[in-house]
């Protein structure tokens, strides 16, 4: 078999496209939903990170039955027991915008000086209509303040391991190498290359 030239990636988050196509690089082509025409939503209703980005690569595999992988994403505080983790999305509530989650998590680390936190990011592939699971994560801290303009989500705010800045401040490759997806990602690319020597 051939190393997989094309594949699907079940999202129609414009900066996760861009991030994930800047990783794979030439190695691979990426397709996103609105390369599929398919423009509807996809329930994200699972209890964690693994069953949310199966949810959504099955959901597309049983509609067209394209090899394809989706991924799912969390900041887990630890000051806050995990939160916002698998809700990170919605955590300011099911329409808040990134800020508005951004300014809820500010506040309930008002006065907490236990500040670590990670992004854990699961990527499910089904390939073949077999299913795999690839995970990547980045410790840090969250700032007492936002910096930064580059990203999205929670950037402004994550302070990854061994750096000042947070990942809003980093330049976009920079983050991309060391982050949460860009190891997912790399994982599955490995994964993808291995597939094909051993075919
Ligand atoms: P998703 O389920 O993978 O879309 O991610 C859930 C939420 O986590 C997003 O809405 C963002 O708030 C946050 N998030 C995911 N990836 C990142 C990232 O790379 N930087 C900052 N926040 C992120």
């Amino acid at each position: 078999m051939q190393m997989i030239k094309r594949l699907l990636f079940v999202t129609n988050n414009a900066h996760k496209l861009t991030e994930i196509r800047q990783i794979a690089g030439n190695q691979m082509e990426i397709l996103s939903l609105a390369d599929t025409g398919f423009s509807g939503e996809i329930e994200e209703t699972a209890p964690d990170l693994e069953g949310n980005a199966l949810q959504k690569a099955r959901f597309i595999h049983n509609l067209y039955g394209f090899n394809c992988f989706a991924d799912d994403t969390g900041l887990e505080v630890d000051a806050l027991d995990g939160a916002p983790g698998v809700l990170s999305a919605r955590y300011a509530g099911i329409k808040a915008t990134h800020a508005d989650n951004v300014n809820k998590l500010l506040t309930e680390m008002e006065g907490k000086t236990q500040r670590t936190a990670r992004f854990r990011t699961v990527i499910a592939l089904i390939l073949n209509d077999t299913e795999y699971l690839f995970e990547g994560r980045i410790e840090g801290t969250i700032s007492l303040s936002t910096s930064g303009d580059e990203g999205f989500g929670y950037d402004p705010v994550f302070v990854p391991q061994g750096y000042t800045q947070t990942f809003a401040e980093l330049p976009a490759a920079e983050k991309n190498r060391i982050s949460h997806r860009g190891l997912a990602v790399e994982k599955l690319m490995q994964f993808l290359h291995q597939n094909e020597k051993s075919q």
